[in-house]
């Protein structure tokens, strides 16, 4: 097994089932079938022992809404975390750590899930995901966990979801297309928007891209483009990516190494799309 993933949720019918859903679904999907990721999807409810599986509580210190119990997480993570043999309640209590595995906590207040990070996970054999609901999980249960494992707090972007799963499910895309063999030949990801070290858009977005016909309701392709000229073809997709990068997020600019032509391009002006931007 390439990458396994476990996911403890309240909403466990958000994931589909064993054969649609989300998690079933295109290369995600098919990586699934072939046996490269692993899902195990995991109803907290399952560890709520009181009639009516209950989860949340009111908080300490008042205000509104409702958190997360810690006992229900703390067996919820128990036994998911022993299911693999990495480490149980009873090796927490003797302080050994688990060495497998690493805890993945969706939240607004986490650091930014980035292509790096989805890099990092693409190389890991095991995540486990804690999907919050209502105000979020009790504190203390990262605490805890990170005495035991590796524990990240993310988040996929300045707002705020209802839950964790729909988080789970952006990193699940960006991580699982990462994974050996799930893009194929026809596709790099080095290529792509962020793309990583060695890659064309290593630091930078990807510009406009285009198909046939080559003209489209009076808008016509790039002439470039037709020319079979790959090199300056290539120097035009930069070129359009430096622009787009300067236009829609110029805090990348700052971590790119810029050559002379670069910084001409990025002199003469920000227009975004192939149509305004003459070679
Ligand atoms: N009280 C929390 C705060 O202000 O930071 C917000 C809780 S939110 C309503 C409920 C859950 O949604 C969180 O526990 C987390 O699992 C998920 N969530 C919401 N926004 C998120 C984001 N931007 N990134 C990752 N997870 C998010």
């Amino acid at each position: 097994m390439g990458l396994n993933i476990d996911i403890v949720t309240i909403f466990p019918e958000y994931f589909g089932d064993e054969t649609s859903g989300p998690l079933r679904t295109s290369l995600i999907g098919k990586a699934a079938a072939r046996g490269d990721i692993g899902f195990q999807i995991h109803d907290l409810r399952r560890w709520a022992l009181d009639v009516h599986h209950t989860v949340d509580d009111v908080p300490f210190g008042g205000g509104p809404g409702m958190v997360m119990k810690p006992d229900v997480w703390g067996a919820a993570l128990d036994e998911v975390l022993a299911a693999d043999g990495a480490v149980d309640s009873a090796d927490a209590a003797a302080g050994r750590s688990a060495d497998s595995g690493r805890l993945v906590v969706p939240t607004p207040s986490g650091v930014p899930f980035t292509q790096a990070v989805a890099t990092r996970y693409a190389a890991q054999s095991r995540l486990i995901f804690a999907c919050g609901r209502y105000e979020g999980i009790d504190g203390r249960v990262v605490d805890h966990m990170r005495q035991r494992m590796p524990v990240d707090e993310i988040s996929v972007g300045d707002y705020v979801l209802a839950g964790g799963e729909a988080a789970v499910l952006v990193m699940i895309e960006a991580v699982g297309r990462l994974l050996p063999g799930v893009l194929g030949n026809a596709s790099s990801a080095d290529d792509d928007s962020f793309g990583g070290a060695g890659g064309s858009m290593t630091g930078l977005l990807e510009g406009p891209v285009y198909t046939r016909p080559r003209t489209w309701r009076g808008h016509e392709v790039p002439e470039i483009l037709l020319s079979g000229n790959h090199a300056a073809i290539a120097r035009w997709r930069r070129d359009m990516a430096l622009r787009r990068t300067a236009a829609h997020r110029p805090d990348l600019l700052t971590a790119l190494e810029l050559d002379a032509r670069d910084r001409q391009v990025l002199a003469a002006g920000f227009p975004v799309s192939g149509k305004d931007m003459a070679h």
